[in-house]
């Protein structure tokens, strides 16, 4: 098939009707198990999209190979249960060593980027691609607090090019139509309410010579309030992450550089080792810069910590502590009875 064999109408609205989302090959929803991806997800069933075509895609952030650094324990197994529950296929990638090889970078390339791939008898096998070319560079810091993304790396190195790589290395997406959907909303910052709703995505390729590849980028709840996330999730009757019942009211990474006091506090209360081990790599960063070299611009992180307090709904809550710390979530993904979590319309601190 060449490029003008493959007919795509560009959608003229930046919502998008089901006739134009179900002429797309695949449709995947960049799955963080937040509240917003799972809003993502539920839209495509309340418009009715042909469910065939849609992809859970989440990507670990502390990778596979070291220690968790950032992630919450239960979050891999409670997009998988999430999945299960609603029958879609979920595919996880992730960059080799994750936040803390990248982190921890000392005259290294960046390394590989790992991501399932299922086959056409519904098997799935893991492809890497990547870590063989680019320059040696040291990073031996934090990502920086801001929007711009070069400083800023977590979010482009450990989610957006993971998909980006993920995508361009799987022979499926040549010549096909695909849609990538991420649950950016404007009510998080001035800088993502400035967003396009509608875009070609990253790894489209669409006018390619060689390889035809096209893949546009929605979000759709760009314009959405909290509101009518909790309200579709309420509608689904959908269990959120366990971080929302602990009074988080933004769940990506536990320890997200964005974080304030309390939320730093109440992470380093529900896991001590990972809260430890941060510290230290601020100590050894700044020995390794021969300057104080902190995660905050003020504050270090043991300053941090003992400038915050342990939320409430935390500190009672042993059990959901315990599970938030486990590798399985046994509970049910669609409860009889649902109520709004505490963390829901409290602080977020999440990436401008
Ligand atoms: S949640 Fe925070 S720490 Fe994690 S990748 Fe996003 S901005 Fe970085």
């Amino acid at each position: 098939m060449t490029s003008n064999s493959i007919v795509h109408t560009i959608p003229k609205a930046r919502n998008l009707t089901v006739k134009e989302l179900n002429e797309y090959d695949h449709i995947l929803v960049m799955f963080s198990g937040g509240k917003d991806s799972v809003a993502c997800h539920l839209n495509l069933l309340q418009l009715g999209v042909d469910q065939s075509k849609i992809e859970l895609w989440h990507h670990d952030i502390d990778g596979r190979e070291g220690e968790r650094l950032f992630d919450w324990a239960i979050t891999r197994d409670y997009c998988q249960k999430y999945a299960e529950a609603f029958n879609v296929p979920i595919y996880f990638s992730w960059l080799e060593g994750g936040f803390e090889r990248e982190m921890t970078r000392n005259n290294q390339k960046k390394s590989r980027t790992w991501f399932e791939v299922p086959n056409d008898d519904g098997d799935v096998y893991l492809h890497s691609a990547g870590g063989t070319r680019g320059k040696e560079a040291t990073r031996m810091k934090f990502p920086q607090i801001g929007a711009d993304l070069s400083t800023r790396w977590c979010s482009a190195y450990l989610k957006i090019d993971v998909a980006t790589a993920a995508i361009i290395n799987q022979e499926r997406f040549q010549n096909t139509k695909t849609l990538v959907i991420t649950g950016e909303r404007g009510e998080e910052s001035a800088n993502r309410a400035r967003y396009e709703m509608f875009e070609p995505d990253r790894s489209d390729n669409r006018n390619g010579k060689r390889v035809v590849r096209i893949v546009d980028h929605w979000r759709p709840i760009r314009d959405w309030k909290e509101g009518r996330v909790w309200a579709i999730m309420a509608e689904y009757k959908v269990n959120p992450h366990p971080a929302y019942r602990l009074g988080f009211g933004r769940c990506s990474c536990l320890f997200c550089i964005f974080g304030n006091a309390d939320q730093f506090e109440t992470a380093r209360f529900i896991s001590p080792l990972q809260g430890a081990k941060l510290a230290e790599l601020e100590d050894k960063f700044s020995e390794f810069h021969g300057k104080r070299v902190t995660m905050k611009r003020k504050d270090s992180l043991h300053d941090l910590y003992a400038k915050g307090q342990v939320y409430e709904a935390t500190k009672q809550n042993p059990k959901l502590v315990q599970l938030a710390n486990s590798e399985t979530f046994d509970e049910p993904i669609i409860l009889n009875n649902w109520t709004l979590p505490n963390g829901a319309y409290s602080e977020s601190c999440g990436p401008t």
